[in-house]
């Protein structure tokens, strides 16, 4: 059973290091960010339209002033649709999500954590990817300087990287390892890599799916050393039949309207993607569990009061 105790978690030296290593972090995206011509917008936290993301059964949402709300689970709405204003954005987005208690037994599962979502106006889903690949490079870099004292406390030293990273196809690994393609990729790998072109039966129906196929133009790329996923992203879906098909059986009207409303508004294609803050800490610091890299974490188990 977790043991869990506020005042000994802020005391903790180990928590104490991975949150200033966290803080450069999301200094040093900033300035990459910054650098590459991308305005930072600031996050939406409640709002009528979220990611569906059927993994997660349940949403909070409640009414204020006769409207339904839920507190946001991805921005992956709002990001498009700061497109039809500008042209290259990013916001440090937080996200709540009712997981599942038994994503408790993976140790990088939070309640609440803070996804860094970018979006690109007409780009593909490999420009994202470069851009994912140089920012992970720069952040690295950077940090060998700026956290040495703290990559020395945690022993850590963080892998060389070589751009590009290795692609493999969804359908390639999933037919040689199974379900558990992401575990065992991830365990054996000493270096992030892309899984590509997911079919559209286990994604959001916001991903494009590719003409004439049912893969989509999407992406995760995995953390090495058993870190599991780091990002997810892709292309947007602009076709609305493909929308209608895809939300056909999905009790998923609202949405599907609100979709073909900004559709029909002109919002130029692009691609994007999301990179969880907590996670990326937890690998850098080479931590065993993603509790340590917040000061006031939640989990998804019962037995523990969270302040
Ligand atoms: P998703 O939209 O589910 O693909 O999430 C985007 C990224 O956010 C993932 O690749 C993870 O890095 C991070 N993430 C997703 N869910 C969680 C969670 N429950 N706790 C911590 N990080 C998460
Ligand atoms: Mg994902």
């Amino acid at each position: 059973m977790l043991k869990f105790e506020i005042f000994e978690h802020l005391k903790d030296e180990k928590v104490k290091e991975a949150v200033r290593v966290q803080s450069l972090i999301v200094k040093i995206l900033r300035d990459y960010l910054h650098e590459k011509g991308f305005s930072e917008i600031l996050p939406v936290v409640i709002s009528r339209v979220t990611d569906p993301l059927s993994e997660v059964k349940n949403s909070v949402s409640f009414e204020i002033y006769g409207q339904y709300y839920q507190l946001t689970k991805s921005m992956i709405f709002h990001k498009r649709m700061a497109l039809y204003s500008l042209d290259k954005i990013f916001t440090f987005s937080p996200n709540v999500r009712i997981e599942e208690e038994k994503k408790s037994s993976t140790r990088r599962h939070l309640v609440e954590f803070v996804q860094l979502d970018l979006e690109m106006r007409n780009a593909r889903m490999e420009d994202v990817m470069r851009i994912a690949e140089d920012m992970l490079c720069y952040l690295f870099d950077r940090l060998k300087e700026e956290a040495k004292d703290e990559l020395s406390y945690f022993g850590r030293e963080l892998p060389e990287l070589k751009t590009p990273f290795p692609v493999y196809e969804f359908e390639e690994v999933y037919s040689r390892y199974g379900e558990d393609y992401e575990n065992i990729l991830s365990t054996n790998s000493t270096h992030p890599l892309w899984v590509v072109h997911f079919p559209e039966t286990r994604r959001e129906f916001y991903y494009k799916t590719i003409p004439g196929t049912n893969k989509m133009a999407d992406f995760d790329l995995l953390y090495p050393y058993g870190y599991g996923e780091a990002i997810s992203g892709g292309e947007r879906e602009d076709n609305k039949d493909n929308v209608i098909r895809k939300l056909k059986d999905k009790d998923a009207d609202y949405l599907k309207d609100f979709y073909l409303k900004l559709l029909d508004a002109g919002v130029p294609p692009s691609s994007g993607f999301g990179i969880g803050i907590e996670r990326l800490t937890m690998f850098v610091c080479g931590l065993d569990h993603i509790i340590y890299t917040k000061l006031f974490p939640k989990l998804p188990v019962k037995e523990v009061q969270f302040i």
